[in-house]
């Protein structure tokens, strides 16, 4: 039987597996953290075309059993005046309602139809997302998951290096000397992959964005100034983008997207209580000359608050060599604003796993896969960084921004990306053509980037993911 190894234990890593296993392929995960789910920091947003690629191999409800509803945005000036209400999914809007904030619900309600119609299930269920929870929450859950269902995940393994045999097998070798070998290797290694050099030692590095994503939990936020359940919030302030939401129990979760240059390991640091208290007040003080409550609701942060730089590759090459492909951020790292880097991860490791149950070899798998997922994948890193070009003063351009962590408010209209509208201009300009894949702009479907369903039952290469 086919064995992989999977090098990266986060989500990528932790639902190829549980895909392999639904395939039939069995695999083992290398994950160099010494223990599971270390990556406490952020929240993030999993829209529909995510939680039904996990659908897919049965493993949404530990997901949404973790989450709470994502239902509406609303945007707010640096004056507090709010813009708008419109669903996160949605295409609607809510103009012609701006007005001060009401504290707890906005200007006016959604259309609560619209907030939920992209949601609806290919077989017409349930509602699947979109759903906020903690990146902690989300590794947990699919770790217990895999674990459940017999997938090996062994901790303390980073990937140094591979080597391919000629009989075609892979040696995996790790920092702490020990190596495992397989028939394949999946390097679900994350931005800053180690495979990606790999596979090719010119493989573009991951560009700093120009913004620092600072994210928090607020317990003691004032009613007034809090968004109400299942709204996010989002302030353009006119140093710094905030966005927030209520977590079942009152408290906020938050984030801001902040001008600035690449940071280092101790710059980014909030372990002491100083270097917490250091960030509070940096972000704080972007706000502090607006009417917005953006200000109150960081100074309600207590302990939890972290930094990070925000990243993303334009386009990386070569995915695979030999045995050895990467997927997940490994190949395509999106900036956060459009909110899609778990979602495309998810929707990746379930395909390369359907491909690799029906064509006959590595080979013709991975290039099955990158046929239809490249286009797709690179459309949303570029929506991403036009995103992070629109809005935060002070970013690389010079401009507002959209957000990370969370559902930026243009992730709420996702089928407007001007991709589509490059790829069409080609066509009428005579460019080579090819034949569309489905779940890219190219197709004409104004929702390619939600409704986006992976067909388990047909097998690979009849053209459809
Ligand atoms: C602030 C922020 C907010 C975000 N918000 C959202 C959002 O709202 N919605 C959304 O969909 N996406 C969001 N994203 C993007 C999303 O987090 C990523 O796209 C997603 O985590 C990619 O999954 P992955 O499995 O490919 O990589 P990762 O989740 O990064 O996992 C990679 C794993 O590989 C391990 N690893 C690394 N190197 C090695 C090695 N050499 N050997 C062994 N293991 C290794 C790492 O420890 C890690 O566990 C956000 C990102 C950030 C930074």
């Amino acid at each position: 039987m086919t064995h992989a190894l999977i090098v990266g234990g986060g989500i990528a890593g932790a639902v190829t597996a549980m895909s392999l296993h639904k395939a039939g392929i069995g695999s083992t995960v290398y994950e160099s953290y010494p223990t599971g789910a270390d990556d406490v920091g952020a929240f993030l947003v999993l829209f529909h075309n995510g939680l039904e690629a996990l659908r897919t191999i049965d493993a949404h409800r530990p997901v949404l059993d973790v989450s709470f509803p994502a239902e509406r945005v609303e945007m707010l000036s640096h004056t507090g005046d709010s813009l708008g209400i419109r669903p996160v999914s949605g295409r609607e809007s809510s103009p012609g309602k701006a007005g001060k904030a009401d504290k707890r619900g906005g200007a006016g309600r959604a259309d609560e139809a619209g907030a939920t119609d992209e949601g609806r299930s290919s077989a017409g269920g349930e509602v699947l997302g979109p759903r906020t929870l903690r990146r902690a929450a989300l590794h947990r859950a699919l770790h217990d998951e895999a674990a459940r269902r017999g997938i090996r995940i062994e901790h303390a393994k980073r990937l140094v290096s591979a080597q391919t045999a000629s009989d075609g097998r892979v040696t995996a070798r790790f920092a702490d000397g020990s190596s495992a070998g397989g028939d394949l290797l999946i390097g679900a290694d994350g931005i800053h992959s180690v495979t990606r050099g790999l596979i090719d030692s010119q493989a573009p590095r991951p560009r700093h964005t120009g913004q620092t994503t600072v994210c928090g939990y607020a317990a003691n936020v004032q009613p007034e100034a809090a968004p109400a359940p299942g709204t996010y919030r989002m302030i353009q302030g006119t140093r710094a983008f905030l966005g927030c939401t209520m977590a079942p129990g009152g408290e906020v979760w938050w984030f801001a997207n902040t001008p600035g240059p690449e940071l280092d390991r101790g710059q980014l640091a909030t372990e002491t209580p100083l270097q917490k208290a250091r960030w509070r007040e940096h972000v704080a003080g972007l706000f502090a000359d607006d009417a917005s409550p953006a200000a109150d609701i960081v100074r309600a942060t207590g302990d939890e608050i972290v930094a990070s730089n925000a990243y993303d590759i334009a386009s990386t090459p070569v995915w695979s060599r030999g045995p050895l492909i990467i997927l997940g951020d490994a190949a395509h790292a999106a900036a956060p604003n459009a909110a899609q880097g778990a979602s495309m991860a998810i929707e990746d490791s379930v395909v390369l796993a359907k491909c690799l149950r029906d064509l006959p070899g590595p080979g013709e798998a991975f290039a099955e896969f990158e046929r239809l997922r490249r286009e797709r994948v690179e459309a949303v890193v570029e929506r991403s960084a036009q995103l992070n070009n629109r809005v935060v003063p002070g970013t690389r351009t010079g401009r507002e921004q959209a957000e990370p962590g969370s559902a930026g408010p243009e992730a709420s209209d996702p089928g407007g990306s001007p991709s589509s509208d490059r790829a069409s201009e080609a066509a009428s300009q005579g460019a080579p053509t090819r034949v569309p894949v489905a779940g890219t702009p190219r197709t004409g479907d104004a929702n390619w980037l939600l409704h986006y369903r992976i067909d388990w039952e047909t097998p690979a290469g009849a053209g459809h993911p």
